[in-house]
């Protein structure tokens, strides 16, 4: 059976994109809107031979008791994270970091995976580093700057990815 590979991230950060990217198809749902992925979708994806399962979600809300959608697509996040051998944690580099992201960072922390911390939207790395260095604070490793987008960064991360499943 093929390792998991967990996309997770609030929503409108790119998660969908960037599984289109690395599985190679166009199936995930890529919209502007937030939260158009409710469910997990699986996706197999092949680096240098090695297979494994992406797993794409719609994106952790914060709590809201009074918001069931929201609640829902936090459960899904959480359940492919738990159920997966590597996270990939995706947040937004032309954004910077937000209350969002830091309530999905404590979820990845305490789950003690191996973790990616992917700053995506980089579209022009060589210029616009410098963004990535806000997102230290969110206390789950190095961030790693992809463009989901145009590819930036996405080939020397799946080889390190591959590397660990
Ligand atoms: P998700 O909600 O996290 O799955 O995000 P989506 O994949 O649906 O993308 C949300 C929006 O961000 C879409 O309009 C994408 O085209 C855009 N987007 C995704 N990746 C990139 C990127 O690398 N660069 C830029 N500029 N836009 C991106
Ligand atoms: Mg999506």
């Amino acid at each position: 059976s093929r390792p998991i590979v967990a996309i997770v991230g609030r929503p409108n950060v790119g998660k969908s994109t960037l599984v289109n990217r690395i599985a190679q198809t166009s199936d995930a749902i890529v919209h502007q809107s937030r939260g158009v992925t409710r469910d997990r979708s699986y996706h197999v994806a092949d680096w240098n031979g090695r297979e494994f399962m992406l797993v794409d979600t719609g994106g952790i809300e914060p709590m809201k008791s009074d918001d069931v959608f929201a609640t829902s697509i936090r459960d899904q996040a959480l359940a492919a994270a738990e159920e997966a051998a590597v996270i990939l944690f995706v947040v937004d580099g032309s954004v910077g970091v937000t209350e969002e992201d830091e309530s999905v960072a404590r979820m990845v922390r305490k789950l003690k995976k191996p973790t990616f911390l992917l700053v995506n939207k980089l579209d022009n790395p060589a210029r616009e580093n410098d963004s990535l260095w806000e997102f230290y604070s969110l206390g789950v490793g190095d961030p790693v700057a992809v463009s989901a987008l145009h590819g930036h960064g996405t080939g020397d991360l799946l080889d390190e990815v591959v590397s660990l499943l």
